[in-house]
């Protein structure tokens, strides 16, 4: 039986990536410090022998006293407002974290995949945005915690490919919804989708122009998944190349909830939020057979289902 290490593996990303490595047949020991993460992402699964949960916070060294097949480095902040409250931690996982996941991943001879992010494009130039596009961010802004952080792991990852062998994977991951998410983490979906279910106005930032596209979990964790069973060794994205102004994103959620209790434009909470966004995905149709099934309506269906439940 293959075993696996994830770490940020209560995360809300990280715990579906964990059920998929379990059904795929492997163990899994998860590495989470809980700070964003949280136990009852895991719940379903206490009685389960094949996975192990470690609270440790993987910025600080660590080891595992058995063999180890593939390491996924999936802790991180992940939402915005997260970066504001964790800003320091943010940086140290990106940096620290990503070194000791790749050492480990040395020691054990295994390979290793770091979960990137569309952030490394910035506020971007290039539209749609693909692989070979170098980004366009801001070193000095709130955001360049997480940005900074993620295009420093991207160095590191390849470093360790060219120089020391290790079998390496990036992830670029575009704006992803779905259970689990917390409730309070500030993004888009949670807050739209509860500010709906509670009859409050809809806040969007700024004049909502801005443009996002919207993965559901399952599609993105198939990904992940197809890309970890390849061989492909430089970054490829992941996300749902579906493009809507947060304006009219906002709409859908109260079309989708039967709500209207309006909208009201405030101030954006952190400065460089990117103009627009949307993944090339033509790299991982081509290398992975991949490509999002699962439409806005259904996949919000279902979040808001599981929104509801822990209201
Ligand atoms: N946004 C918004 N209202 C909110 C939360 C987010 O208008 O209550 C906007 C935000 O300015 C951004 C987009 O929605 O343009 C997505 O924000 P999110 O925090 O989900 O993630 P980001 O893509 O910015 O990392």
């Amino acid at each position: 039986m293959p075993t696996a290490v994830v770490t940020g593996g209560a995360g809300f990303l990280g715990s579906h990536l964990t059920d998929r490595i379990l059904s795929e047949g492997w163990r899994v020991i998860v590495l989470d410090n809980l700070i964003t993460g949280r136990a009852e992402n895991l719940a379903h699964h206490a009685d389960n022998p094949d996975l192990t949960f470690i609270k440790h916070d993987v910025s600080q060294p660590f080891s595992i006293d058995e063999p180890v097949d593939f390491v996924f480095h999936f802790a991180s902040t992940a939402s915005p407002v997260d970066f504001i409250r964790h800003p320091i931690e943010t940086m140290l996982v990106g940096s620290y974290g990503t070194h000791n996941a790749l050492e480990l991943a040395r020691i054990k001879g295994a390979k290793m995949m770091m979960a990137s992010t569309s952030e490394v494009y910035g506020d971007p130039m290039v539209h749609p945005q693909n692989e070979e596009y170098w980004g366009n961010v801001n070193p000095i802004g709130v955001r360049g915690v997480y940005d900074e952080a993620k295009r420093f792991s991207e160095s590191m990852v390849m470093a360790y490919q060219r120089y020391k062998g290790v079998d390496t994977r990036i992830v670029r991951i575009f704006n992803t919804y779905g259970e689990r998410m917390r409730l309070d983490d500030g993004r888009v979906v949670p807050n739209f989708a509860m500010q709906a279910l509670r009859g409050e106005p809809i806040t969007v930032y700024g004049d909502g122009s801005q443009t996002r596209s919207f993965c559901y979990v399952s599609d993105l964790v198939d990904g992940i998944w197809r890309l970890s069973q390849s061989n492909y060794q430089l970054p490829v994205n992941i996300g749902n190349p579906d493009e809507y102004p947060i304006r009219r994103f906002a709409e859908i959620i109260q079309a989708l909830t039967h709500t209207d209790s309006g909208i009201v434009y405030t101030e954006f909470v952190t400065p460089d939020d990117p103009k627009q966004r949307r993944p090339d995905i033509t790299k991982a149709r081509e290398i992975l057979g991949w490509e999002p099934k699962v439409s806005l309506e259904e996949g919000i269906r279902r979040t808001l289902e599981d929104f509801k439940q822990r209201v």
